[in-house]
């Protein structure tokens, strides 16, 4: 745990962090001293943005390939009708700025793929899945997983939400245990096509948000081994456990050593090993 060195105008800033035994200075340090890589500036990664920015996490890495467009801005709140059109890390990087000068932000304007995601995850401590095609999810699921960084993942369709959190660890679960592969492409429409309740992402970014923050002060239980699934139209939460498989292609014995083994298209399946000669 980081020493405890805030300055005065920190002591003010996150006084109701400071004044909990639970965060305390050492737990605020903590926060100062954490990377925290957001991939997706969209309607998961404004919540996530802004409160991991409010709190204080001293480096925040922003990933995303996209410009700001107005349909956006029914649920993407860190940018702004006067954003049209301007890259969404850029967009997002100015919010931060005004928020909070603690926050260093660092700007990916990329779209995360197999040959930079793990050069992208070996700089933070931590990764907040705001994606939004089940490429980007398998992906940073196997990288994650892979590397061991723990990573919260979030999900939106019309008017339901999912979460939940895995430990990063080798020894699961991970999103691939009970979803192994991705749905067929044009199975399950995407935002443009099915709609959403443009506070949805708000709610359930800030869970991830609220999940990120506790596992970098080392406090409360965590949503690992449990998808906490919200049905915003009936204000209803339910949880089902996710058990890890032990023949997951990621996690499992004989998982996956490398995200180069994955064709990251359609179902982002794990190829069968060929079939041994001898
Ligand atoms: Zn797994």
């Amino acid at each position: 745990m980081a020493s405890p060195s805030l300055d005065a105008t920190q002591l003010d800033r996150y006084s109701r962090h400071v004044i909990m035994e639970e965060v305390g200075p050492a737990g605020q340090a903590a926060l100062l001293d954490s990377r925290v890589l957001v991939v997706g500036a969209g309607g998961l990664g404004s919540p996530a943005i802004q409160y991991l920015a409010a709190a204080g996490v001293g480096e925040l890495g922003i990933a995303d390939d996209d410009t700001v467009e107005r349909s956006n801005l029914q649920r993407q709140t860190v940018h702004r009708d006067a954003d049209v059109g301007r890259p969404k890390v850029e967009s997002a990087a100015a919010f931060v700025a005004r928020l909070n000068p603690d926050v260093e932000v660092r700007r990916h304007e990329l779209r995360v793929g197999p040959e930079n995601v793990a050069s992208l995850l070996a700089d933070y401590d931590l990764v907040v899945d705001g994606s939004d095609n089940f490429r980007t999810r398998y992906l940073l699921n196997d990288a994650c997983t892979l590397a061991g960084v723990p990573f919260s993942h979030g999900a939106v369709h019309r008017f339901e939400g999912q979460v939940t959190t895995f430990s990063g660890g080798a020894d699961g679960p991970c999103y691939r245990c009970p979803f192994p592969e991705a749905p067929p492409p044009g199975t399950i429409e995407d935002c443009a096509t099915a709609g959403v309740l443009g506070v949805l992402p708000g709610t359930v970014g800030a869970i991830q948000a609220t999940e990120a923050i506790k596992h970098l002060v080392g406090v409360g239980d965590s949503l690992d081994g449990r998808l906490l699934v919200y049905d915003a139209l009936g204000t209803r939460f339910e949880e089902v456990p996710v058990r890890r498989d032990p023949d997951c292609p990621v996690c499992g014995e004989g998982g996956i050593d490398s995200v180069a083994e994955v064709e990251y298209a359609d179902t982002c399946a794990v190829a069968a090993p060929a079939d041994a000669a001898d």
